[in-house]
């Protein structure tokens, strides 16, 4: 007898990563292939089809594919488009039609970090939990609240902004047009710009100098933090408070179990979450105080958004 397996697809900027996964969330094939973010979304839909069925020619003698599940920037999950993503010239694009047309299955998009959060209730740190809540660290900042075991999609679709709620109304200016966003200071570019604030009100010697922000990354700050550079440390410090503040207002929104993060800036361990963990509390109505627990992603790193796409549409599958 065959195993059922779903197709999971993460869609991002860059690459477009997908792979077969079982229900126990065991990958059993992967591959990706370059996004190509000037291409149209039917092209690249259709550049994905035949690679997909190229690796499912590999696994279908002992595997029966029975749903696809998609993880896209600004995918809204009633309609099945994407609309307006930022880093793909797309427009609005109903994917999962096109999808239709290659494979005749069960199948759903969301965005990325919702998908992060399904895969983390069924296969990661969520399991078992009802109420939490994942913060996805990479070129931004993304989340997925789940209530009561259901992801919040709220009424158009789109719930779960945190990444675009505002920590400084007169602060740093944001990608989305705004002022002050939190993706504005807890994102890979964010913490570039926290760096840079730092050295602008101080004279003191920093390696960080000789670089200009197109050279610095996320993770030579990181690397000088282990190191016990100065301005590294107070980088990561200020991060995680304003992040921490705006985790105590995300807890009073829902009341999660807890708050996962997920990717980029995660893999930083003690020196975001120390921080982080720190100014939560300190920033938390008294009622909730010392109760919500702020977690590592459990998803294995090099599949995580894949396993999150698949997670999506096993969710469904067992709903039917
Ligand atoms: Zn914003």
């Amino acid at each position: 007898m065959k195993t059922d397996i779903v197709l999971g697809i993460d869609i991002g900027g860059t690459n477009t990563v997908f792979g077969f996964v079982d229900e126990k969330g065991k990958c059993v094939a992967e591959s990706s292939i370059p996004t190509n973010s000037n291409e149209p979304a039917d092209v690249l839909l259709k550049r994905l089809h035949l690679k997909v069925d190229e690796l499912y020619s590999t696994v279908h003698e002992t595997h029966k594919l029975v749903g696809i599940g998609i993880g896209a920037p600004n995918a809204n999950y009633f309609k099945g488009t994407v609309e307006l993503p930022p880093n793909l010239k797309w427009g609005i694009v109903n994917v999962l039609e096109i999808v239709k047309k290659y494979y005749d299955l069960p199948s759903a998009i969301t965005n990325d970090a919702n998908a992060a959060a399904i895969g983390e209730m069924q296969f990661g740190a969520a399991k078992g939990m009802k109420d939490f809540i994942v913060i996805t660290l990479g070129t931004g900042l993304g989340s997925g609240i789940v209530v009561n075991g259901q992801l919040v999609y709220g009424a158009d679709g789109f719930a779960g902004e945190i990444g675009h709620t505002i920590y400084d109304p007169e602060g740093r200016v944001c990608g989305c047009g705004r002022k002050g966003c939190l993706e504005a200071y807890v994102s890979a570019s964010g913490i570039k710009r926290t760096v840079f604030e730092i050295l602008s009100k101080t004279n003191e010697e920093s390696e960080f100098r000789k670089f200009n922000f197109d050279e610095l990354t996320s993770k030579m700050i990181y690397d000088a933090a282990l190191r016990g550079d100065k301005i590294a440390l107070e980088a990561f410090d200020t991060t995680g408070k304003v992040l921490g503040i705006k985790l105590a207002d995300a807890v009073a929104h829902t009341s999660p179990e807890a708050i996962i993060l997920f990717g980029g800036l995660a893999l930083a361990g003690d020196l975001i979450f120390n921080p982080t963990k720190k100014y939560m509390e300190e920033f938390m109505l008294n009622i909730f105080r010392d109760k919500v627990k702020l977690l590592p992603s459990a998803l294995p790193g090099g599949n995580a958004a894949v396993l999150g796409a698949a997670a999506l549409i096993w969710n469904e599958l067992k709903m039917i």
